[in-house]
Order: C-alpha cells, then structure tokens, then sequence
C-alpha cells in the first residue's frame, strides 16, 4: 500500500470531522484535526491554548505560525510514516506552501486533497444543530445525526455540548473566514492535480461511500 498523505478541505460545518472519524476507522492513518488539538489546548490552559483562544471565540483563524509548527512535528512522527489525515489544516496559502516545505523535506507529497462541498445555508444549519462530545469532540446533530441518548455521547457516556462558536454571529464570522482564507486552496490543489470534489449535501454514509472510491484509486 504506497502511503496516503490526505487533506480533508471544505467549509466549517462541512462534514470533515464526521468523515474524517470514518475514513480514520477505515484506513488506520493518524488523524489530525487542528480544531480539535486547539480545544484540547484552550482546555488544559497550555500557553498555545491561552493565545488561541481570543481568534476561536471570534470565528478568526489562530495565527499561522501557532500551528504550523504543531503539524510540521506531527507529520514528521514515526506514526505518521505511512500517511496521515489532516482536518482543518492547512487553511492558509501559507499553511499550505509549509505542509508542501515540510512534506518536500521528507521527499513526500499531498497524495490527494478532499474538498467537501456545502452551500452557506446548509452551513449555518448543519452547525446551529451541531453537539460536541465534551471529552473526545465525537460529533452529533439534534436531527440529522441525533445521539441515543439525548445530551449524551453514544461512544464514551460524555456529556454533549455547544462549542462557544457554535453561536449564530461566530458562524458567519466563520464562513466569512473561510471564504477569505481557505477558499483560495481549491485553486492552489487543483492546479497541482490533486483535489477531489466531493458533493456534501447528502447522506453520511453516502459520502463514505464516494470518498472511498476516490480513495481505492489514489492508493492503487
Ligand atoms: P470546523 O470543524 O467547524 O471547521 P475547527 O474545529 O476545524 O472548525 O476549527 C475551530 C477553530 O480553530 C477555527 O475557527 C480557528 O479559529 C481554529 N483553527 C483550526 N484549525 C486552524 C488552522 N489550521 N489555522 C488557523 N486556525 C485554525
Ligand atoms: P466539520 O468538521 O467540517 O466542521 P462536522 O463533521 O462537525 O463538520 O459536521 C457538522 C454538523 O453537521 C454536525 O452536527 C454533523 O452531525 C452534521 N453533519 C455532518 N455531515 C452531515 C451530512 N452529510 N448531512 C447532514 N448533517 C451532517
């Protein structure tokens, strides 16, 4: 199996974190969200998460140089040798031409680039329902993805939460956000030939489904 160097790109709400936790069961790469390792920092208090935490309040991005070193250590792990999946980086140009710099070092390349896409509408409706497990950021919504147990992580018995921008005005500020910022790396990726677009606005599993066609044939 040649290694798979995979980046999950698309706006906030998108579906990243779902699919990411699936094709992670599928594939048995490590899996890193930057969202997630944020909020597990603003969580600990660590010196990273306390400069974090006033741009994710806002719906801004984290400065660049607070996470590209955190990725840049985590691809060049033993663990991450034969891939890896990345959720939420990079999100900038810049972030982008540092994974490119870090993965070049390593004689290694983006083998194939995810992009998710969602309209703004379904957007703001996807995450004004969204619930987060408190302990493993496991992902539920009130109606399209409710848990058993209402308030309640199916997997781990946590409870479920709000994320502080989760809240209508953060949202849009997000989406503004991404558009600015992230959107620019569709272009960037597809003229390298490597971005896959993905129709969003459907089932889960359907979803799954297609990602995972795409994915037997860029590991074949
Ligand atoms: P979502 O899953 O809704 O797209 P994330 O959990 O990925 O959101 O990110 C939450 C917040 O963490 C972002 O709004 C941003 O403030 C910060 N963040 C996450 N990844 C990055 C990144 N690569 N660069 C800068 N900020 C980031
Ligand atoms: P991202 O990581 O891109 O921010 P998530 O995976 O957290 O996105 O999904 C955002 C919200 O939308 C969650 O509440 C999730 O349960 C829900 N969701 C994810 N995929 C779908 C889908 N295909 N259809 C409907 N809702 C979805």
């Amino acid at each position: 199996m040649p290694e798979l160097n995979l980046v999950l790109l698309g706006p906030p709400g998108s579906g990243k974190g779902t699919q990411g936790e699936r094709l992670n069961a599928d594939l048995h790469l490590p899996y890193y969200a930057t969202g997630d390792i944020l909020r597990g920092a603003v969580r600990d208090q660590t010196a990273l998460g306390k400069s974090a935490k006033e741009y994710m309040d806002r719906g801004d991005l984290v400065p660049d140089e607070l996470i590209v070193g955190i990725i840049a250590e985590r691809i060049d792990s033993e663990e991450a040798r034969q891939g890896f999946i990345l959720d939420g980086f990079p999100r900038t140009t810049p972030q982008a031409e540092a994974l490119d710099a870090k993965l070049g070092e390593l004689g290694r390349e983006v083998s194939s680039v995810l992009l998710i896409d969602v309209s703004d509408d379904e957007v703001v409706r996807r995450l004004g329902g969204r619930r987060t497990c408190e302990a493993e950021g496991h992902v539920y919504h009130v109606e399209f993805n409710p848990p058993k147990v209402e308030g309640v992580c199916d997997i781990d018995g946590s409870p479920l939460i709000v994320r502080d921008d989760d809240k209508p005005d953060v949202i849009r500020k997000r989406l503004a956000t991404y558009h600015e910022k992230t959107e620019p790396l569709v272009a960037y990726y597809d003229a390298k030939g490597v971005l896959e677009r993905v129709d969003g606005a459907r089932e889960p599993s359907e979803v799954t489904d297609e990602l995972r066609g795409i994915l037997a044939a860029v590991g074949s």
